[in-house]
């Protein structure tokens, strides 16, 4: 995480902008935004000490509602263009941001070479189970059989549980919120930014245009005999998802088959929270320390790689003697 400065006050809305939100009355993306806002105003961080790089789609747009540095990406490519930037300058907050389509279709080869190398950023996947710019089709997180109001047929394929993948594939932080229960999704994005590795954050957001099924009241129980809401926060309920520095393999185990628990999941009970925080695992800023130990005092951001004419000032010599003909 950047350092924070505390000693600055920084409200939630240091980081509203003027520009018209062009969402759909009642999408649950307001509830995630005004989060992100809260989170990071709450952590004391200036919005320039803040990068969020946005992917395609409905939230993708995500990053020009605030007033922090932000990237529009291109389809399924937020988390490299985040990797990158994180990379160059450590000091950088960096928050991806995207949708399930986004994120776990086009992008899912990006997702879980992401894992692998656990770099010290937050992503957020919107998941709303549709394409929701693109008129509501189905997207990987839509359970097989299930038929929202702009397919003509019911969904052929089976859904991706993006927690087991993100769990397979190496994040060391993963967690859900959901988008209409703001103080806790704060909560968890401040976490997700605390953590010292790759987080991810599995929002589920209504899309009250596309998705006539799993819908606010949906969520809230409203449909629901004993009127129950279906979402529940396991660490309410006593849940721990810490895995210590240096936790045996069976300790490890344990805690696999309580995530597994958690992330299979679904229907009257809805389980949000945080359900793993791996400090077992190295970072890829501390790998690459290791090996460049000027890493952290001059990361790549801070180079001076031109002179004032703006010619390169890389030392090119050796690379030019190998390859000059003789
Ligand atoms: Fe939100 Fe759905 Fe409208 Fe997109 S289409 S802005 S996800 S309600």
């Amino acid at each position: 995480m950047a350092m924070v400065m505390a000693a600055e006050r920084v409200t939630a809305k240091d980081y509203r902008v003027e520009e018209a939100i062009d969402w759909c009355p009642g999408c649950g993306d307001f509830g995630i935004l005004s989060a992100i806002q809260q989170a990071l105003a709450g952590l004391g961080l200036l919005p320039h000490q803040v990068a969020i790089f946005g992917g395609i789609g409905c939230s993708g747009k995500a990053q020009y509602y605030t007033s922090a540095y932000g990237v529009h990406t291109l389809h399924g490519r937020v988390l490299p263009y985040a990797t990158g930037a994180k990379l160059a300058n450590p000091e950088l907050t960096v928050i991806a941001v995207g949708g399930d389509g986004d994120g776990l279709a086009i992008g899912a080869g990006h997702f879980v070479n992401a894992g692998r190398r656990n770099v010290d950023l937050t992503y957020i996947l919107f998941n709303n189970e549709v394409y929701g710019l693109t008129k509501g089709q189905a997207g990987p997180t839509l359970p097989l059989g299930l038929q929202t109001k702009s397919l003509p047929e019911p969904n052929m394929q089976g859904q991706v549980n993006s927690l087991m993948l993100a769990l397979a594939v190496g994040f060391t932080w993963i967690g859900r919120g959901y988008a209409y229960n703001v103080k806790q999704l704060t909560s968890l994005i401040q976490r997700a930014i605390q953590h010292p590795g790759l987080a991810y954050l599995d929002v589920l957001q209504p899309c009250p245009t596309y998705n006539n099924l799993h819908t606010r009241d949906w969520y809230a129980g409203k449909d629901r005999e004993d009127q129950r809401p279906r979402i529940y926060d396991v660490e309410e309920e006593g849940y721990n998802p810490i895995v210590p520095a240096g936790a045996s393999e069976d300790q490890l185990f344990g805690k696999v088959c309580e995530f597994n628990e958690l992330a299979h999941q679904w229907g009257d009970r809805i389980p949000t929270g945080v359900f793993l925080e791996n400090r077992a695992v190295s970072t890829f800023e501390e790998r690459i320390k290791e090996r460049i130990p000027t890493y952290r005092a001059v990361p790549p951001a801070q180079r001076v790689i031109a002179d004032e004419q703006g010619y390169t000032n890389a030392d090119l010599s050796s690379f030019l003697a190998e390859f000059t003909l003789s």
